[in-house]
């Protein structure tokens, strides 16, 4: 790697290249003591977060869920997931500890664009109209228990003010939904009258954000389940926090127990490795100077972070000749599952590289150093993206470790991840792994499982709808 990495300076020397290269490499760095800061820093603002809103750049939002999932649910329970232009319906036939999930079945409907830029009622008519016809198809395996009615998790991925486990007001629509006449209201509330509407007798027992249900979905087949990660087109995590350690919420009354603090972790900021490329891509975002660390480590970013390296490297050398179109100019062409399709190359003439380079960014004939330059700026972007998801995740298990005094690190804790930027990513998940393995030594590391949980959070809202079911 080393006398590769000589060759490829030797030549880009010449083209100019080589010293963008060399200063990326050197702003981007992610040494131990960097790590160290940074996941001290992330522990530190859990801490303010939890001490009282608009403290922190944490938010620490209270999930309001105070039973998790044990195993003993039974019945049949069903989970709604509006996060994007899809939403999903499911539903779950549980069987208690030995039978566990019996059957489940999903269906997942688009959105049509005038009903996301519609009103409030359109939208929920819309969901009801649509969660009733799922409804209508139930049989088999699943059967309600007499006496009662359908119950609904509720996963919800949009800014909410959560008042109680099954209310929560929308603060803004975010991701092109333009609805109008949401913002103020409980989502829980619009649901309940739309499936009124439609004749449709079911109630919402839990309202919960996706990161939330992976974590209740994950912590049901495995308790030692204390974290859950999302690293997909954005980030976000949660976990499991001792209600007494949360002084904000102590007005509420005696609360004892555990409940799940989602972090926002997006949000996050301090001390982390920026350059001038981060810097511009975040003025020119739709959120400006917000949700730092998710335009560092999350899919939706990496990809556009190296197009704004390439194209500084394309306008100050003739590295990729004259001989390319102006799409390397386009925002967010260059995507993060290209970077990781380059990564996977390890053929002589980087062909693959090659064929990225020409049908995403025009480049028609590129060199072998040009191909081995991109996939070194690749490789920077994610070590870097990688590396920081892993402090952030030892910083929560840090913060966790110090206030429960031993009882997280000292005994087998896991994390559950899910995303398809950690799924599909080989190389970002073992920098990830690697600085855990750097921040949490040895003797802790032993003790930690990352485990992948794949769509988790639909049955996880299913079994939160049962854990907090109004008729136990
Ligand atoms: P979302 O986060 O949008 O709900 P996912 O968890 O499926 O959905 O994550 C999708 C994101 O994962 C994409 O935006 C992309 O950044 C990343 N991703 C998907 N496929 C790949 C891939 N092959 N290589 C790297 N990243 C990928």
């Amino acid at each position: 790697a080393q006398r590769r990495r000589r060759a490829v300076q030797a030549r880009c020397s010449s083209a100019l290249a080589a010293p963008i290269l060399d200063d990326l490499r050197l702003r981007c760095a992610t040494p131990l003591p960097l790590l160290r800061h940074v996941a001290d820093a992330m522990a530190a603002d859990m801490r303010a977060g939890l001490a009282a809103d608009g403290a922190a750049e944490l938010k620490m939002i209270p999930s309001y869920v105070y039973s998790l999932p044990t195993g003993d649910e039974t019945g049949l329970f069903y989970a709604l997931d509006l996060g994007g232009t899809n939403f999903r319906v499911l539903r779950v036939q549980l069987g208690g500890k030995d039978r566990r999930v019996v059957d489940s079945e999903s269906e997942q409907v688009s959105i049509p664009k005038e009903i996301m830029h519609g009103t409030t009622e359109e939208l929920f008519d819309f969901i009801a109209a649509r969660l009733s016809r799922f409804v209508a198809t139930e049989g088999g395996n699943f059967r309600l228990q007499e006496g009662r009615k359908r119950e609904i998790g509720f996963t919800f991925s949009f800014p909410v003010k959560q008042t109680s486990i099954d209310s929560g007001i929308l603060i803004k629509w975010t991701k092109g939904f333009a609805v109008s006449g949401t913002a103020g209201k409980d989502v829980v509330a619009c649901l309940n009258a739309a499936m009124e509407r439609q004749g449709l007798d079911m109630r919402v027992s839990a309202l919960v954000n996706d990161t939330v249900g992976t974590l209740a979905g994950a912590h049901y087949w495995d308790e030692d389940v204390m974290v859950a990660v999302i690293l997909g087109t954005g980030t976000n995590a949660c976990y499991i926090e001792r209600s007494d350690s949360i002084p904000k919420l102590q007005h509420l009354g005696l609360v004892t127990g555990n409940t799940i603090i989602n972090t926002e972790w997006g949000a996050f900021s301090d001390g982390l490795p920026l350059t001038e490329f981060d810097r511009d891509m975040d003025a020119e975002s739709i959120n400006p100077g917000e949700q730092i660390f998710e335009k560092t480590i999350s899919g939706m970013y990496l990809g556009e972070i190296v197009r704004r390296v390439l194209a500084k490297m394309a306008q100050e050398s003739d590295l990729f000749g004259h001989s390319f179109a102006d799409k390397l100019a386009e925002p967010f062409v260059l995507r993060t599952p290209h970077l990781c399709a380059m990564q996977q190359d390890g053929s002589n003439d980087l062909g693959e590289v090659e064929l990225i380079l020409r049908d995403v960014i025009g480049v028609n004939r590129s060199s072998l150093v040009a191909r081995r330059v991109i996939v070194e700026v690749s490789d920077c972007i994610v070590k870097r993206g990688g590396r920081l998801a892993g402090a952030g995740i030892a910083g929560i298990l840090q913060k966790m470790e110090s206030d429960s005094s031993g009882l997280v690190l000292g005994r087998r804790t896991a994390v559950a991840m899910d995303g398809g930027l950690y799924e599909n990513y080989p190389q970002y998940r073992s920098y990830m792994t690697e600085a855990m393995a750097e921040l949490l030594g040895p003797r802790d590391l032993a003790h930690v499982v990352v485990e992948h949980t794949k769509d988790g959070s639909g049955i996880g809202a299913a079994l939160l709808a049962a854990a907090n079911s109004k008729y136990v």
